[in-house]
Protein backbone atom coordinates (compact mmCIF):
# COMPACT_ATOMS: atom_id res chain seq x y z
CA UNK A 1 0.00 0.00 0.00
CA UNK A 2 1.04 3.21 -1.15
CA UNK A 3 2.31 5.67 1.53
CA UNK A 4 0.69 8.86 -0.25
CA UNK A 5 -2.13 6.92 -0.23
CA UNK A 6 -2.22 6.24 3.13
CA UNK A 7 -1.82 9.55 4.01
CA UNK A 8 -5.17 10.50 2.80
CA UNK A 9 -7.54 8.00 4.61
CA UNK A 10 -9.45 9.19 7.86
CA UNK A 11 -11.05 6.77 10.66
CA UNK A 12 -14.61 6.66 9.15
CA UNK A 13 -15.70 6.10 12.43
CA UNK A 14 -14.07 9.65 14.02
CA UNK A 15 -16.78 12.36 13.50
CA UNK A 16 -14.29 14.97 13.03
CA UNK A 17 -12.99 12.77 10.22
CA UNK A 18 -9.38 13.73 11.84
CA UNK A 19 -7.82 10.39 12.94
CA UNK A 20 -5.52 9.20 10.31
CA UNK A 21 -4.47 5.53 10.08
CA UNK A 22 -1.45 3.05 10.25
CA UNK A 23 -0.47 -0.30 9.00
CA UNK A 24 -0.58 -3.21 11.26
CA UNK A 25 0.18 -6.18 9.37
CA UNK A 26 -2.57 -7.18 7.76
CA UNK A 27 -5.01 -4.13 9.08
CA UNK A 28 -4.83 -0.32 9.38
CA UNK A 29 -5.02 0.72 13.03
CA UNK A 30 -6.97 4.03 13.78
CA UNK A 31 -4.13 6.51 15.45
CA UNK A 32 -7.40 8.27 17.30
CA UNK A 33 -9.39 5.42 18.40
CA UNK A 34 -7.38 2.45 17.88
CA UNK A 35 -10.05 0.76 15.92
CA UNK A 36 -8.68 -2.06 13.26
CA UNK A 37 -9.95 -2.05 9.69
CA UNK A 38 -9.39 -5.34 7.87
CA UNK A 39 -7.00 -4.96 4.42
CA UNK A 40 -8.72 -7.71 1.97
CA UNK A 41 -6.73 -8.25 -1.12
CA UNK A 42 -4.48 -5.18 -0.46
CA UNK A 43 -6.93 -2.95 -0.25
CA UNK A 44 -8.31 -1.23 3.43
CA UNK A 45 -12.19 -2.33 4.32
CA UNK A 46 -12.93 1.03 5.89
CA UNK A 47 -16.36 0.04 7.07
CA UNK A 48 -17.11 0.35 10.79
CA UNK A 49 -19.17 -2.63 11.00
CA UNK A 50 -15.96 -4.93 9.58
CA UNK A 51 -13.74 -3.50 11.95
CA UNK A 52 -12.21 -4.42 15.20
CA UNK A 53 -12.58 -2.60 18.55
CA UNK A 54 -9.48 -2.17 20.48
CA UNK A 55 -9.13 -4.19 23.55
CA UNK A 56 -11.33 -3.28 26.32
CA UNK A 57 -14.23 -1.86 24.38
CA UNK A 58 -17.35 -3.55 23.57
CA UNK A 59 -19.29 -0.88 21.89
CA UNK A 60 -18.75 1.63 19.00
CA UNK A 61 -19.90 4.00 21.56
CA UNK A 62 -17.51 3.80 24.04
CA UNK A 63 -14.55 4.87 21.72
CA UNK A 64 -12.99 7.93 22.98
CA UNK A 65 -14.05 9.65 19.76
CA UNK A 66 -17.82 8.51 19.67
CA UNK A 67 -17.96 9.91 23.49
CA UNK A 68 -16.50 13.15 23.17
CA UNK A 69 -18.99 13.36 20.56
CA UNK A 70 -21.92 12.51 22.60
CA UNK A 71 -20.27 15.03 25.01
CA UNK A 72 -20.57 17.81 22.71
CA UNK A 73 -24.34 17.16 21.48
CA UNK A 74 -25.09 17.05 25.17
CA UNK A 75 -23.69 20.58 25.01
CA UNK A 76 -25.62 21.90 22.36
CA UNK A 77 -29.04 21.16 24.70
ZN1 LIG B 1 -10.78 6.03 14.79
Amino acid sequence: MDARFLDTLRCPVDPERAATLHRDREHLECDGCGVRYPIKNGLPVLIADDADLPPGCDRRLDLPCQQRLAARRKQKK
